[in-house]
């Protein structure tokens, strides 16, 4: 399914939306940076039947603490499960994109008009390399949940280096998710 841009929605929409607050667990401690050690910015709630993919990366010095990659530590995706609320957003940091966008589920082979801001499940269109990351609980390939474009205008746009696009795993059986882009 396309995820194609639905104007703008509510911070803790329980929706597909980049932006916002994140929904998250009892006993969530918002993700710092392991290069910065600031907080992270929440990109994107993308639920599935498997859960709530949940994607921060950090953006408090953008392009030195290497958020592109899966395992750096400057960015966290989570996979969330049972009741959620909307978590406390940090005092300080980069903590949140500048607009909350909807994005709606399309079929990915009917044609749209509006801006395709992303894809849900399929196989990844790599920009660059393959780079399945590997599940930290089990060590197996992940399995590939979504795709994000920056977004649809600069004011409230992802920041994947100019151009670049976000990639998500998970591995359900785990518990575990992953994020990197690639441009
Ligand atoms: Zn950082
Ligand atoms: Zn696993």
């Amino acid at each position: 399914m396309l995820l194609i841009h639905d104007g703008e929605t509510a911070a803790g929409a329980p929706t597909p939306r980049t932006g916002g607050v994140p929904l998250v667990p009892d006993g969530f401690v918002w993700p710092a940076c392991r290069a910065c050690e600031g907080a992270m910015q929440f990109l994107a709630h993308l639920p599935l039947d498997t859960g709530v993919l949940s994607v921060f990366f950090c953006q408090n010095d953008p392009g030195m603490c290497d958020d592109w990659d899966a395992t750096a530590g400057a960015n966290r995706a989570h996979l969330f499960f049972g009741d959620l609320t909307p978590a406390t957003v940090p005092a300080d940091g980069e903590t949140l994109l500048g607009a909350v966008t909807a994005l709606r589920l399309h079929p990915a082979d009917e044609p749209t008009q509006e801006p395709v801001l992303g894809r849900l499940g399929g196989e990844p269109e790599w920009l660059q390399d393959d780079e399945f990351p590997d599940c930290p609980g089990c060590a197996g390939r992940m399995t590939f949940a979504a795709e994000l474009e920056e977004g649809h205008d600069f004011a409230t746009s992802a920041n994947f280096g100019g151009g670049g696009r976000g990639y998500v795993f998970h591995c359900p059986p785990c518990s575990e998710a992953a994020f990197l882009w690639q441009r």
